[in-house]
């Protein structure tokens, strides 16, 4: 009889500690990380950088709360301000935090309209993936997340996701929307790109409209699809973006970036946390931003994404498994014709972890510090595990 309530179908194996791009299980057997525990880990397990601050900050100063001034939340702003174009940040704990400050920015906005919106609504996209709270898992795009959890929040309009023409036709018959709410790339649902100038296209009708254009960066953000930001693949800027996994590298943080109105909606009182943006997780963020700008990972982010996929699409070209390879940087998958999710405990019994969502897409999140070698290791690896499935190539 387990003690943790049963929340997760967990694989069979406990890992004992890790480097750089290898986990180590208590066996001693090791592993290729290609999915660094969802997008949280992409400099690598044990950074020396990382960990060095992680020990000092921990030696002086953990917690005092947000009544105090924080130096480091301080200065964590600054350097995110700077690196995504916004004026302010809301820091706190997690990826459905930063949404769910999102979310209230929305509605407040909303209601300081004149003539007030009293029941402002946010415009939420077909299979999104925006987190586990009532609020975010409302604006999830997913049954299965909602099931059972009825009544969800009200203030919420739903169109299919990289479809233009839907979202001006919520524009001409709905005047209570105040918000689009969206990933500009989709991870949970299978890592699907919009097609180029869907950001650019919704940052017009936010304008026209007084909206804000507000992004989910969660998965998408800190470097992983080659920009620090995936919206800045596109030349625009959003009102609000979240992010939060990468950013602390396994440290637990996350943060809501707004500008303009957006950035000034909330006021004291308003929105808080006790946890969030304490001095221990903002000195990591830190430590993990300088190492970031420090080896350039972004940009190799983005390199080794466009040679992970020119390999995949090579290695797998006519083999009829295969639906679709696609991706951004290093946010990439694999749609095959038939379920998958066996995929994952193969890849596992052989020292590879890969991940296997809506049952037909491999989904890879490796680290951004792989070698060109690991990479080409990792797409071989997918490549010949797929070749194993049944169906004539
Ligand atoms: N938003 C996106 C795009 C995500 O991928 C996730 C997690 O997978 C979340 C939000 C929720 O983040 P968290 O699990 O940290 O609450």
């Amino acid at each position: 009889m387990t003690t943790l309530m049963e929340t997760y179908a967990r694989l069979p194996v406990t890992f004992s500690h890790g480097e750089g791009v290898h986990l180590y299980d208590e066996q001693g057997n090791k592993y290729l990380d290609a999915l660094t525990g969802l997008a949280v880990t992409g400099l690598g397990h044990a950074h020396p950088g990382v960990t060095a601050a992680i020990a000092a900050q921990a030696g002086r100063l953990l917690h005092t709360s947000n009544l105090y001034q924080i130096d480091a939340q301080q200065r964590l702003a600054d350097r995110l301000v700077a690196l995504s174009g916004m004026e302010r940040a809301f820091f706190c704990n997690s990826g459905a935090e930063a949404n769910e400050a999102a979310i209230k920015i929305a509605r407040l906005y909303g209601h300081n309209k004149e003539p007030e919106v009293k029941v402002p609504h946010i415009i939420v996209v077909e299979n999104s993936f925006h987190g586990r709270t009532m609020g975010t898992l409302t604006a999830t795009g997913s049954r299965k997340v909602q099931a059972g959890f009825e009544p969800l929040l009200a203030g919420f309009v739903r169109a299919p996701y990289d479809d233009v023409t839907a979202i001006e036709t919520i524009a001409a018959n709905n005047d209570d929307v105040v918000a689009i709410l969206l990933e500009p790339v989709q991870g949970e649902s299978g890592i699907v790109v919009p097609k180029a100038g869907y950001l650019a296209a919704l940052r017009r009708i936010c304008d026209d409209h007084g909206w804000l254009l507000m992004l989910d960066e969660v998965q998408s953000g800190n470097g992983r699809t080659g920009q620090y930001f995936a919206y800045q693949h596109e030349n625009i800027l959003p009102d609000v973006v979240t992010t939060a996994k990468g950013l602390g590298n396994g440290i637990p943080i996350g943060v809501c970036l707004a500008r303009g109105i957006a950035a000034t909606t909330f006021k004291p009182g308003n929105h808080g946390s006790t946890f969030g943006g304490n001095p221990f997780a903002c000195a990591t963020a830190l430590a993990v931003l300088e190492a970031i700008e420090q080896n350039g990972l972004v940009e190799r982010a983005g390199e080794l994404g466009d040679r992970m996929l020119n390999r995949f699409r090579k290695a797998l070209d006519g083999d009829n498994r295969v639906v679709e390879i696609r991706g951004k940087g290093l946010m990439l998958g694999i749609e095959l014709a038939q379920p998958c999710t066996e995929l994952v405990k193969k890849a596992l019994a052989a020292g590879l972890l890969i991940n296997v969502t809506h049952e037909r897409v491999i989904r890879l999140l490796p680290p951004l510090v792989l070698t060109d070698a690991q990479a080409d290791e990792i797409v071989d690896r997918v490549c010949a595990h797929i070749r194993e499935l049944d169906g004539a190539e």
